[in-house]
């Protein structure tokens, strides 16, 4: 499981994370929910160990964020998907593919060749893969990149505002590649503003304001006029 225990992160004098707890256990989706500067990003890239924390503690399958052994464990059990699709944009959809399996995971290149086919296949891009990035449209870069992520085989997949960057049509393209991931077990954290998508495919929501968990409570709960809409911050977002 991902285990987020009262981490608190700053920037200068501006607290952002202000003693967060959370857990996501296999086979959940988790949905983040709260206005933009509510420190969803932060939250996201102190799991990755992009941010360096200020109290408190994560781990990964019991593996420590904030100690460089433990982070490279947790790295292998954790992919995240980026807001900006970061393809690198000198190799095709198949390489940015192959390129960590390879080179991290040891992954003989035919194999990891196979299964990238095999994952651009799943997401409706296999004609594809031969496609440097400038030659996709931003939809099917972030199809890509979510097979970029897959190919490392995670057993969580962290996910920042993968379509707010999307015109509707490609944000329909990408979340329907997540509900079908969210089915089929995938656990995911999944920072997003798609209120409606987040209510059809999470377990569970939770609602950060100011750097404060102020929900976290199972989907129907948190829609519920006496459970989370009673809180009137949570009821002014949704509305
Ligand atoms: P969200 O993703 O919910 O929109 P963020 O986590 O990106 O929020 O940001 C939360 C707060 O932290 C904001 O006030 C933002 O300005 C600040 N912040 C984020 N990253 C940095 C940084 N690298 N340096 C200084 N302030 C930052
Ligand atoms: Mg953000």
């Amino acid at each position: 499981m991902i285990h987020i225990d009262r981490v608190a992160k700053r920037f200068g004098a501006n607290t952002v994370l202000d003693g967060v707890d959370l857990r996501v256990d296999p086979g959940e989706v988790v949905s983040i929910l709260g206005a933009s500067g509510s420190g969803k990003s932060t939250l996201i890239r102190c799991i990755n160990g992009l941010e360096k924390l200020d109290g408190g503690a994560i781990t990964v399958d019991g593996h420590r964020v904030d100690d460089p052994k433990g982070l490279r464990e947790a790295r292998r059990c954790c992919a995240t998907v980026f807001q900006l699709f970061n393809l690198y944009p000198h190799m095709t959809a198949l390489e940015n593919i192959t390129l960590a399996p390879i080179e991290v995971l040891r992954t003989p290149r035919r194999q990891a060749e196979d299964e990238a086919r095999a994952l651009l296949d799943s997401v409706g891009l296999l004609e594809r893969a031969g496609a440097y990035p400038s030659q996709l449209s931003g939809g099917q870069r972030q199809r890509v990149g979510i097979c970029r992520a897959l190919a490392m085989k995670p057993r969580y997949l962290l996910l920042d505002e993968v379509t707010s960057a999307l015109d509707p049509e490609m944000t329909a393209e990408v979340l329907a590649i997540l509900a079908k991931l969210a089915g089929s077990g995938t656990t995911m954290l999944f920072v997003t503003h798609e209120i409606e998508f987040a209510r059809h495919i999470s377990s569970r929501i939770v609602f950060l304001d100011g750097g404060r968990l102020l929900a976290d409570l199972p989907t129907a709960r948190f829609f519920a006029p006496d459970g989370g809409l009673a809180q009137p911050r949570i009821a002014q977002f949704l509305s």
